[in-house]
């Protein structure tokens, strides 16, 4: 039987040099690439500043902390994402405020915003969701009228763009993340952007313990962490950054055959893409019609061999956030009406014509099964 995996990384030959060379040389930490790969993500991203720490929701915690966000504030965030956008908001004890999606992009609805900002709201945490760009321009309208900061996590949606802007680029403060399962990896690690410096002397200081950045005296100025990057991640990061384009590019590419193949089939929708919007395909997830066994659907595709996840589980029903803040089935309904219909499909850059045949024609009698139970 075939196995087609959910997820698989897209490392050269040259990339896994370029690892070996930091193995052998006396930089295994805090030596010169992690500048290199700052440099690398800074000059893709056209922003300031990069800081590289060692994963996505470290970067999250500083970008949080970096703007003076505390207990009794407020942050607006969706509860359709990866926990880690909400958790960090928890870090540093404020509120995350959820708002629910929109039934197409599955981003934030932005309409529905501004009816949350209160006295206490302090930021808004807009997830760029699967890769598709939110609509930055209300953001931004509802920053400047409020007053509010708004940390973007491009966690999922690196080299993204909303009416030609690059995702994580109107922002106080932008997020993106390498874990293996990304666009591109460092195995571990994110970095952090911004345009203001003196958020990234904060988040350099505070992912280094809280040492003054000038370094000569080892004066510890604020509480820190240990969140920083090692060479070898940064070294990995620098080689994948070089074909940043062509990764996208193969994503892009197999987005599509799936989508030519799923297009007109009864009983699943294929990703919905907004005009306004270039993709950066991190995941390829349909959604099931009502009515359809999404978990017969589920276990009839892994009996084949073909690994599917059901993304996202909404993160105000979690237990500790139940236990938390008392949220309850039907308080974002869309949410969880969409949570309920989502299959993340097998998606990466080495996924062959074969396979995607194999998972499409698996996906069709699942559905009917699904449909016939
Ligand atoms: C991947 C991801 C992160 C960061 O995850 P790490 O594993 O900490 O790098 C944050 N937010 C979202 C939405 C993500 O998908």
């Amino acid at each position: 039987m075939i196995k087609v995996g959910l997820s698989a990384p897209d490392i050269t030959q040259k990339e896994i040099d370029m690892v070996l060379d930091v193995m052998k040389s006396r930089f295994l930490a805090m030596g010169p690439k992690i500048d290199e790969f700052e440099k690398s993500v800074k000059s893709f991203m056209g922003r300031k500043h990069a800081v590289a720490v060692n994963s996505g929701t470290s970067g999250l915690h500083l970008a949080i902390k970096s703007m003076g966000i505390k207990e009794g504030d407020e942050v607006i965030t969706t509860p359709f994402s990866f926990i880690a956008s909400s958790n960090c908001i928890l870090y540093e004890k404020a509120k995350p405020v959820f708002v629910d999606i929109d039934p197409l992009t599955l981003n934030i609805d932005v309409n529905k915003i501004e009816d949350r900002i209160t006295d206490k709201t302090k930021a808004i945490l807009p997830v760029h969701v699967f890769g598709q760009a939110v609509n930055m321009d209300t953001i931004e309208r509802l920053s400047n009228k409020y007053n509010l900061f708004i940390i973007e996590d491009a966690c999922e949606a690196i080299g993204g763009e909303w009416k030609g802007k690059k995702v994580g680029t109107r922002s106080h403060a932008s997020v993106l993340a390498f874990y293996p399962n990304k666009q591109v990896t460092t195995g571990e690690g994110g970095v952090i952007l911004t345009d203001d410096s003196k958020i990234d002397e904060l988040c350099r200081s505070m992912r280094n313990q809280g040492r003054s950045n000038g370094n000569i005296k080892l004066a510890y100025e604020r509480l820190g962490y240990n969140y920083r990057m090692d060479e070898l991640s940064a070294a990995l990061g620098i080689g994948q950054m070089e074909r940043i384009e062509e990764i996208l590019q193969k994503r892009e590419a197999i987005a599509s055959a799936y989508s030519l193949r799923l297009k007109g089939i009864g009983g699943v929708s294929i990703p919905y893409v907004a005009p306004e919007v270039t993709m950066s395909w991190f995941v390829y997830v349909v959604k099931v019609d009502e009515g359809i066994d999404r978990t017969a659907v589920m276990e009839y595709l892994l009996s084949k061999g073909i690994q599917c996840r059901s993304y996202f589980s909404p993160i105000h029903l979690q237990p500790f956030y139940r236990d938390l803040f008392g949220f309850k089935p039907g308080d974002f309904p869309i949410t969880e009406r969409v949570a309920k219909s989502t299959i993340a499909l097998p998606f990466h850059n080495t996924l062959s014509c074969n396979e995607i045949d194999y998972v499409v024609e698996n996906l069709k009698r699942g559905i009917d099964m699904g449909v016939s139970r």
